[in-house]
């Protein structure tokens, strides 16, 4: 496939001027940097809208029907779940944490997916509580948790790890024999019948999930025929795990496309009536987000440095999956080629680079960089190492712009000790 233009990469509804100026929901970046300082997490509204609508539209046609379930991990914040509660999507909560915030955002409770590999007592007790449409048993452990705690009727997803292999950075590969979560397929049949028998669990399908930023369709054939060897079920859950688009020269697959071969191995192997879920986390939020940082210094060694404002602490991405960015300069977009750059944090440690290689138009101190596709595994990961406070989270539509999660302060750094 062709490379994309690198105005692919960013946001929908995204702008460069004449001048180079650019421009995220009708916001001019450099007056938002003004305005919220740097570093900041810039997000199109619009932009996490149309991915959802394409994503619910990819799956109307569905004989059986469907959910597209956010999978919230990839961008929790109040305000994203409030967004996807209002787009009409389900929302998939891997903690105690996340559940909280779901429903503290309005997120309809029997909307709302329960995962975890290691859930506590009490996040069960709350999820109870809350009665949430389902929630998604990992292990015996879970089935002891539930039968125990459970005192009316519960509707369950079975995880089973179907034992494929998704061509994928090991640590966001999930669905391997070996992998820590779900049931073996060995056991799932003990499991099934486990809760087929129990007084308040209702089993209302399979669920697999095979890992993320997957480019590739087949082994989500493999996984499903695996789980088709284990019995009819009225649900089957394909997990998340859409590959979102960070380069140029690396475009993800379209949503519809996705969907489509989704449908096409359910319907074959499974057959059209049965109700399909799926659970998009980056696909939905990654590239609808910029980081826009503030370079402070420009050092020429082996390298040419190009030192930002933040770093690891609010993208850990390049650190945990050797993940590869793209920058650009906020105010000369237009401008192509440029010097061959390494994009670092200002965090003490070698491996604080949030770009290895970008190519910048004589970049200079007091610029504003910008990373795009910020909004999956990046607010949602960032830390305090070395005292430094996380950035905001700015919504930009239509030309204005509003903090939703204010930057943090040193004094935020402080409010914890006991
Ligand atoms: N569903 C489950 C159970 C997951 O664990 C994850 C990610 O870890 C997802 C969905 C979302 O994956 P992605 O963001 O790659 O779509």
């Amino acid at each position: 496939m062709a490379d994309l233009p690198l105005a692919a990469l960013l946001p929908r509804g995204s702008a460069v001027a004449a001048d180079g100026r650019l421009s995220v929901g009708g916001c001019d970046v450099g007056e938002l940097a003004e305005r919220f300082g740097t570093p900041a997490y810039l997000v199109a509204e619009d932009d996490l809208r149309s991915r959802a609508r394409e994503m619910v539209a990819a799956l109307a046609g569905h004989p059986g029907g469907g959910e597209v379930v956010f999978a919230s991990k990839a961008f929790p914040c109040t305000a994203v779940y409030r967004l996807f509660a209002e787009e009409g999507l389900g929302c998939d909560v891997a903690s105690g944490g996340e559940l909280f915030m779901a429903l503290a955002a309005g997120f309809p409770p029997e909307r709302i997916y329960l995962h975890g590999n290691a859930k506590s007592e009490a996040e069960i007790v709350a999820a109870l509580a809350a009665a949430v449409g389902h929630i998604v048993v990992d292990s015996a452990d879970d089935l002891d948790k539930l039968e125990r705690l459970a005192e009316r009727d519960q509707d369950v997803l079975l995880r089973v790890t179907p034992g494929v292999e998704a061509d994928t950075h090991h640590a966001v590969a999930t669905g391997h024999a070996g992998s820590k979560f779900g049931v073996r397929l060995s056991d799932a049949p003990a499991a099934i019948a486990r809760i087929e028998a129990s007084r308040h669990l209702r089993l209302r399908g399979l669920h697999m999930h095979i890992g993320s930023q997957l480019f590739d369709l087949e082994p989500y054939r493999a996984g499903l025929a695996a789980l088709a060897s284990l019995g009819s079920f009225p649900v089957v859950d394909a997990g998340g795990g859409l590959a979102a688009t960070y380069l140029t020269d690396d475009p993800a697959p379209a949503p519809e496309v996705w969907v489509a071969g989704i449908l096409a191995a359910v319907s074959e192997l499974m057959g059209e009536g049965v109700r399909v879920v799926i659970e998009p986390g980056r696909a939905l939020v990654a590239a609808g987000c910029v980081t826009v940082y503030r370079v402070e210094t420009v050092k020429r060694n082996a390298s040419t440095w190009v030192a930002v404002d933040g770093g690891m602490s609010d993208n850990l991405r390049p650190m945990l999956y050797d993940a590869r960015y793209e920058a650009v300069i906020a105010d000369r977009v237009h401008l192509t080629g440029g010097e061959r750059c390494r994009v670092a944090g200002k965090h003490c440690e070698s491996g604080d680079v949030i770009v290895a290689e970008a190519h910048l138009p004589d970049p200079r101190p007091g610029d504003l960089l910008v990373t795009p596709a910020t909004g999956a595994y990046v607010h949602a990961m960032a830390n305090n190492y070395n005292g430094v406070p996380r950035p905001p989270v700015v919504f930009c539509s239509d030309g204005s712009a509003r903090a939703v999660v204010r930057r943090e302060t040193y004094e935020d750094l402080l409010v914890r000790d006991a």
